[in-house]
Order: structure tokens, then sequence, then C-alpha cells
């Protein structure tokens, strides 16, 4: 079962082909045989899962159910979930059980999706390999060697080993993108707002949007469906109809434009990525694309806007974990300043302290102009370079990752590098645009992942786009070896 797509599980959910309760059981039985290898789940939701499948049992069998209704899913461990520690990957809030579910929780809940478990992530979404997590780094499930990808390696690891057909993320600089390249699956990150932030904890407000993990587009959709729509929760929730994303697929590629940035494929770039990217836009020229040379002439700009901006916003959403109110408390404080300093000294990872430095340093009286403003104007000239290009071109395509998967380890002591990895996805966070990443190939045994870049509000287009490509090729079919039996 557990290679069959969403409609295909739908379909024989309602047959009775199966019940929610077997599905649920298959997933749970390939997270106890493989989670061990890979550490992508946090915490493991079994009984209530099972309690779940059979609502969902009972709700199928009155003929009131939609698509997700019985449909197993991983979700990220950062969305707050009711009775259920939610731990951002943290020491920090490695006690806190959620009072309350996210919006995103709430509705997956209401649409009779079944919750397996927490998946695994970097500590507080920052980093860009799953090594920053409190819990271990995940592991490729393409190469154990290697990194995932992050933040959100748990949710792409273990949809690329098929432990969940779905699996939730969020995307702050490219944290569902990069991780769904370097595991081989597909992801989607919908224009800021368009997904509730209330009960997401929150690195940088202005650039945190929740998104889907899933083997193709057609299967993304329904999750992408359910999750999406107007929150009077989130002052930054967007108040616009929501289009029906998986009646939009079978759209014809004719006439289409699709642009090619020209800084999205120099230096830096591995050949083995650019040769699979290279052979899908001739898919798409086959499609009936029309194919175009574009410039976004300050993508350069966009790693070091990000490395203000996010941290400034991450210093001052953290301050709220401060040993008091939740999360975690130091042991014997002597009085209330050693009581902050210890809680955090000792709850936060080097990645959150270094980030919460910066920030503060960018936030402080007399560098707050010379930093954290400029980076916004900086942010407002990215933005610009894409406005200016979706004048010409419906959809930008790049590789979403400049390599394949790196090996454990290999950047953890080098920021930078490691930062430089999040080079194609961080822009399209400053302009708040929709992306997605589908698998378009491998080198050397590992996936290669392809960025599909939309307007503001092309959800639809996007997933569209990536079906069509899906239909032609097989990447997003393959299962790394161990994990296809
Ligand atoms: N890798 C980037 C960072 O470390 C993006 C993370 C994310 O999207 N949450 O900030």
């Amino acid at each position: 079962m557990f290679h069959k797509t969403i409609s295909e599980l739908a379909a024989g959910l309602r047959k009775k082909a199966y019940s929610s309760e077997e599905l649920t059981h298959c997933f749970l039985e390939r997270i106890e045989r493989f989670d061990g290898q890979l550490n992508s789940l946090i915490t493991l939701t079994a009984e209530q899962a099972l309690d779940q499948a059979r609502a969902a049992d009972r709700r199928l069998s009155t003929g009131a159910a939609e698509t997700l209704t019985g449909i197993p899913y991983l979700h990220k461990d950062i969305f707050c979930t009711q009775g259920v520690r939610t731990s951002c990957g943290s020491r920090m809030l490695d006690n806190f059980i959620a009072p309350y579910d996210a919006t995103v929780s709430e509705k997956l809940k209401a649409a009779g999706a079944v919750m397996l478990g927490k998946t695994n992530m970097d500590e507080f979404a920052m980093g860009s390999s799953n090594e920053t997590s409190f819990y271990g780094p995940v592991k490729n499930p393409w190469d154990p060697e290697r990194v995932p990808g992050g933040s959100s390696g748990g949710s792409a690891a273990a949809v690329a080993a098929r432990l969940a057909p779905l699996a939730t993320g969020t995307d702050t600089g490219g944290s569902i993108r990069q991780p769904a390249a370097l595991c081989g699956v597909t992801g989607i990150k919908p224009t800021y707002g368009r997904v509730s932030r209330y009960g997401m904890i929150a690195f940088a407000s202005s650039l945190d949007q929740a998104g889907v993990f899933a083997a193709s587009a057609a299967d993304a959709a329904p999750l992408l469906q359910a999750m999406s729509g107007f929150d009077p929760r989130d002052s930054t929730s967007l108040e616009r109809p929501l289009e029906n994303y998986s009646a939009g697929l079978e759209q014809d590629l004719a006439g289409l434009t699709i642009g090619l940035p020209k800084e999205y494929f120099g230096e830096g770039l591995d050949a083995g990525v650019a040769a699979a990217v290279a052979a899908a836009v001739e898919e798409y020229r086959r499609l009936g694309a029309e194919i175009r040379d574009i410039s976004l002439p300050n993508a350069a700009l966009a790693v070091p806007a990000y490395y203000v901006v996010a941290p400034a916003e991450c210093s001052s959403n953290l301050s709220r974990m401060d040993g008091v109110r939740f999360g975690y408390r130091c042991d014997d404080p002597r009085d209330l300043e050693d009581l902050y300093v210890r809680s955090r000294g000792e709850g936060f990872g080097p990645e959150v302290k270094r980030r919460i430095l910066v920030g503060t340093y960018a936030l402080s009286a007399g560098y707050y102009d010379a930093y954290y403003l400029k980076a916004q104007q900086v942010r407002r000239l990215i933005r610009d370079d894409f406005v200016r290009a979706f004048a010409e071109v419906d959809v930008i395509l790049s590789p979403t990752a400049p390599a394949p998967a790196f090996r454990l380890g290999e950047k953890a002591g080098d920021p930078v590098s490691m930062y430089l990895s999040d080079i194609y996805t961080i822009a399209v966070n400053l302009a708040g645009l929709p992306a997605l990443s589908l698998p378009a190939g491998f080198v050397d045994g590992l996936p290669v992942g392809l960025q599909l870049i939309g307007n503001y509000f092309a959800e639809s287009r996007l997933l569209n786009v990536a079906h069509r490509y899906q239909q032609v090729s097989d990447w997003h079919r393959r299962l790394p070896a161990g994990f296809d039996a």
C-alpha cells in the first residue's frame, strides 16, 4: 500500500479495499521497521493515530468524508499539537506539551487525516542539514552517510522512505524545497500568507510559511488544499478565495513561458545537477513550453539580506523562551537573572545562539539602520527583480540546491558554506512567492531537485507545471534501496 498515490489510497478507502486502520498499521509498521536507521521522527503518536483512523473509518462509512479522511501523514514538530509534545527540535521545548492546536493541525484533524507522529527538524528550523536538532541528525535514505537537508529533514526523509505518504513542513529560506531536493520528493511552499502561521512556532515571522511534502505534485495538492485558507488568528493571513489545486493539475503547458535566471546557473553549481536540470528544461520544451533567459540582478544579495532579517526576527521571537512561562528551566537558579541566563544557555543549541546574537546586534540602537533597515531595502530590490521577471514569464525554473546531499559533518563547522546551500531558495522567501521542488534525476545515486517559482498566488499553476513533468518522468516514483519493500 505504501507506494500508492493519494487518490488511489482515497479510492481504496471508499471501496473498502482496506480500512484507514489497516492503512495506518501499514505505515506504523514501516516506521517501526525503518526509523531506527533514519531518525526522522521525534515523537510517534501510534495510539492517537489508530483512534483517529477508527474515527475516519466511521466517517468514511457515512459518506461524509473528504479526500484526506483516513490518510496518514507526519507533522513537522514545529506545529503545535494539543496534548502532544511539540519540541521544535530543541532541548528548550523537550518537555513542552502544546495546550492548543495550530490552525494547520486543527484543519488536518477536521479533514480527518491521521497524524502518525511529529518529525525531526533543525532546532527552531535553523539549518540546512538537520544536524542542529537536539534529537540528533536525520539520515538521508538514499545514503545514510549524508544529510537529508533541512530544516524539515525529518519530513523529507520520511516521505522519501514512504514512512508516510504525506508530511508537513515549513520554509523560511528553503526548508521545504532544499530537503525535498536532497531526498528526491516533491515539496511546495505556497505564497506567504496562504497557510496560517497561528500555532506554528515562529522563527522569522515575515518569512515563515508552511507547506507540504509528498511523492508527487498530484499527491501534494489535497494536503496543501486542506492546510490553506484565511485565518483571522494570523494577521498576515491572506483573505483571498482558494483555488482547487487538484482540479488545475491537467492544464496543458502549450504557451507557458519558463524563465531561466542566469544568476542561478553560474559558478558553484554542480555539473551533474546542471545536466539534470538542462534535461528537464528540454522535457518542458517538448511539453510545449517556451524557454527564455532572464535575469534576477540582485540574486547575490539574497543570502546576506536573509542572514540579517532572519536572525533579527528570531532574536525577537525566541525571547519568549525564558525559563519562566514554559519549556526548559535550569536547576536551582540563584536569582531571576541566573534563571534567564542559564535556562537559555542550557536550553538553546549553538546555531540558535549564534542567530540570536547576530539578530540582537543587528537590531540594537545605532545598528538598526545600518543592518536591519538596509536588509529590508535590499529585500525590496529582490522582490522587484521577480516582479519584472513575472511580467515576461509565467514560471521561473532553476536548480533547487547547488549540489546533491552532502555528507554528515561536512559543513557542520562552517556556517557560511551551510548557508550557501540555500542560495537558490532564499530569495523566494524574501519576496513572499510560492515555489516548489520536484525530483529531476540523480547524480551518483543521489536525487536532484528542480525548483519552479511562481508569481504570487500561483500555487495551482506550479502544481500543474510539476504534475505535467511527472506524467512523463518517473524520478518521483523511485524508492531508495532497502526501503522499497
Ligand atoms: N537553511 C535556512 C536557515 O538556516 C532556512 C531554514 C528554513 O527555511 N527554516 O535559516
